[in-house]
């Protein structure tokens, strides 16, 4: 690695530990669960396995090349790195952020999809579908949720959790922060009576009106 790459793993290494520090103590994770990753050139800096996220160093960061092997520190890199790494490779993604959020998981383990209720469900691409379930760490779920993320910046997991893909890590961050509000309101609607789900029309209108300025 040159100096310059170095500097700049360095840096999403640093970002790793800022927002791993904002996703626990908004309550997006829980001790170990949950992991993060952002990418630089033919690298990727990924959420040890086995650190809280509240207590993780910049050290502590594995840096591993696209097919996973290691080439910088000490720890083993989060057990989701099959899926960050197919991630990389089937989106332009630049940074990845999976949870067990409470809201998501409960949608994602209840549904198929999240039906869009809010127009801000548009600026994750809309629906967000659950990919269906295989056991964490596999190739399997890996490819269950490159199907389910096409074309979203979001995709829920069945019985597991949330991942968000973003043009960094604030993008990211900010993606599983909105999927889990729109899966709380959607949740919190359903005690309430039926959620009007929008239609292609009215999504169609929102799209219309957000690029006429
Ligand atoms: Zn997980």
């Amino acid at each position: 690695m040159d100096e310059q790459a170095g500097e700049q793993v360095d840096e999403l290494r640093r970002e790793l530990c800022e927002y791993g520090r904002r996703a626990a103590a908004l309550g997006l994770v829980i001790g170990t669960s949950g992991n993060l990753s952002a990418r630089e050139g033919d690298l990727v800096v990924v959420t040890p396995s086995g650190v809280a996220l509240d207590r993780l160093r910049p050290e502590d960061c594995p840096v591993v090349d696209l097919e996973g092997h290691v080439v910088q520190g000490e720890r083993k890199p989060s057990s989701e790195t099959p899926m960050h790494l197919a991630l990389y490779s089937a989106t332009g993604a630049r940074a990845v952020v999976h949870t067990h959020s409470v809201f998501a998981t409960v949608v994602a383990s209840t549904m198929t999809e999240l039906p869009p209720i809010h127009y801000n469900a548009l600026l994750l691409g809309g629906a967000v579908r659950v990919a269906p379930y295989a056991t964490y760490g596999t190739p399997e779920l890996a490819r269950n949720v490159i199907a389910a993320i096409e074309n979203r910046q979001a995709a829920l997991m069945a019985s597991h959790g949330a991942v968000t893909i973003g043009g960094g890590l604030e993008q990211a961050f900010e993606a599983t922060r909105l999927l889990e509000w729109l899966c709380e309101v959607y949740v919190r609607a359903l005690g309430v009576g039926r959620p009007a789900v929008l239609t292609e029309d009215q999504l169609t209108a929102v799209i219309e009106r957000a690029f006429s300025g």
